[in-house]
């Protein structure tokens, strides 16, 4: 039965308010947490509470978190199931109640309230968690060969650091059907990485502390926290295979295919532009609401990084005009009246892509031309640091897009010796005396767009250590 993605967001929602959870909005996506760069999964609000440094005002939450992961930006348009912006639902126990609830409750949830198949449900447990195991087995009554056991690699959480809570999971995958990258499809399971099954929830039983030594001892209060994605979840429920052909894009989409003048699902290369566009639109939309403005380094590089692909992709189409600003409208006329921040900053948000679009369409046409007649000419397979610097530094021209039409040209680039002429740069930089910082962070939330168009390009710096989420 179809479901639109607003309507399975709140079935989620109310589903664990009948089971006693106290309904929370969303976070911010910037976290209260030094150790973070972004939101990256509906438990980083309550971290103080798991870490056990602050008590809990309710012992069982729900919510829809908006998230941003940037370790999957390149996964985007090439699996059917990662975003760099995507929401989270999530339910959320604080010594409350444990392992069964959080496993039969979300039994219930995915069957009998979304009405998906059981025979297409597949549960993995850690290979050591025979408390998982049986609850699956015995209580739920899942077949004991669609069990899935995996090691620590996959079922496992934490320690984040070298102490601190951590525990076994179990997640939940949905078996597709889709078997066209399958090698073996007549021996397909969770356990194979061709993408049939779809990992749509993970639920993580936070019961152990992980010392100095690495012992671990039980917890006092044990945790449940959930993680289930609502874009994978809808693709489910649609029967669409990718996240990308759910209500969550379809019109966003359809503003791409008109404003581009493209047409989606009919050129795979041109489909990945398509949704490169359609994720970065939302994420930038979310990023920019939340006062970060493109700049150089930390948060404010992920932001530039993320319109600057997205523009990158709308070339590759053909686009020589501006366009992002049309999809972002888009994005909030869909999803502003669940999250209003997006429609508040509306103006803002225009003005500062606006401004990050005008700079950039000036110097991508110049370095795209260069780099082209670089390839046409190229003798080995290994683009020279001394290169993919002066494109950086002289035409302004970011490593990563360099990278990425290196890769597609099947050259790579001299990491090494592109590092060396940075770290040269950077010398000089600090050097010159009085040369001005003009993104740090502090002043980042103070520039308005006016400000941001007198800066010139400085370069690309390297992500913050913060940023390995
Ligand atoms: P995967 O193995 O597919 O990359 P994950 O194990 O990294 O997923 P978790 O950290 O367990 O994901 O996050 C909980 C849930 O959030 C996942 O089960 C999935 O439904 C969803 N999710 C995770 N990453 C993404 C993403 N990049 N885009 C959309 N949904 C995601
Ligand atoms: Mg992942
Ligand atoms: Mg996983
Ligand atoms: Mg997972």
């Amino acid at each position: 039965e179809w479901m639109s993605y607003k309507d399975i967001r709140e079935k989620f929602l109310s589903f664990f308010e009948s089971k006693s959870h106290k309904r929370l909005a969303s976070s911010p996506l910037v976290p209260n947490d030094p150790q973070l760069m972004f939101t990256v999964a509906g438990m980083v609000p309550f971290k103080p509470i798991f870490w056990g440094k602050m008590e809990p005002t309710y012992t069982r939450i729900t919510t829809c978190q908006k998230c941003i992961r940037t370790n999957d930006i390149d996964n985007v348009g090439r699996t059917a199931r990662h975003q760099t912006f995507f929401e989270m639902l999530g339910n959320f126990s604080f010594g409350d109640y444990f392992k069964e609830e959080a496993i039969v409750w979300a039994w219930e949830f995915l069957t009998d309230v979304l009405h998906m198949p059981e025979d297409k449900l597949w549960p993995s447990v850690y290979l050591e968690d025979d408390e998982a195991f049986k609850i699956w087995k015995d209580i739920v009554g899942v077949p004991e060969d669609r069990i899935m056991k995996f090691d620590k690699s996959e079922n496992w959480w934490g320690p984040v650091g070298p102490t601190g809570p951590c525990g076994p999971s179990s997640e939940i995958y949905f078996d597709t059907g889709y078997t066209n990258n399958c090698p073996d499809s007549s021996n397909c399971s969770p356990a194979c990485e061709c993408g049939r099954f779809v990992e749509i929830w993970n639920i993580v039983f936070t019961e152990f502390y992980a010392d100095e030594n690495g012992t671990f001892s039980p917890l006092q209060r044990k945790n449940i926290d959930t993680g289930a994605g609502l874009e994978r979840i809808t693709a489910a429920i649609q029967n669409v295979y990718s996240n990308f052909d759910t209500d969550v894009f379809s019109n966003i989409i359809k503003k791409i295919e008109k404003v581009l003048k493209v047409n989606y699902g009919q050129d795979d290369k041109k489909d990945v532009s398509i949704k490169v566009i359609a994720d970065h639109a939302r994420a930038a939309a979310f990023i920019i609401s939340e006062g970060i403005l493109p700049s150089n380094e930390g948060r404010g590089y992920v932001l530039r990084r993320i319109i600057r692909r997205a523009i990158r992709h709308g070339n590759l189409l053909g686009m020589k005009d501006k366009f992002f600003n049309d999809i972002v409208d888009q994005v909030i006329l869909d999803m502003g009246s669940f999250y209003p921040e997006i429609k508040d900053k509306k103006d803002f948000i225009d003005k500062i892509i606006d401004a990050e679009e005008t700079r950039f369409l000036e110097t991508l046409d110049k370095g795209i031309e260069k780099l082209n007649n670089i390839i046409k000419d190229i003798k080995t397979d290994i683009i020279s640091g001394d290169i993919v610097f002066e494109l950086y530094d002289t035409y302004g021209f970011p490593v990563d897009i360099t990278r990425e039409i290196a890769e597609d040209n099947s050259l790579s680039i001299d990491e090494d010796g592109f590092d060396m002429f940075m770290n040269e740069q950077k010398e000089r930089a600090r050097s010159a005396a009085g040369s001005k910082e003009y993104d740090s962070k502090n002043e980042a939330y103070k520039i308005v767009g006016e400000e941001l168009l007198r800066t010139n390009f400085e370069g690309y710096d390297k992500l913050s250590s913060s940023s390995k989420v």
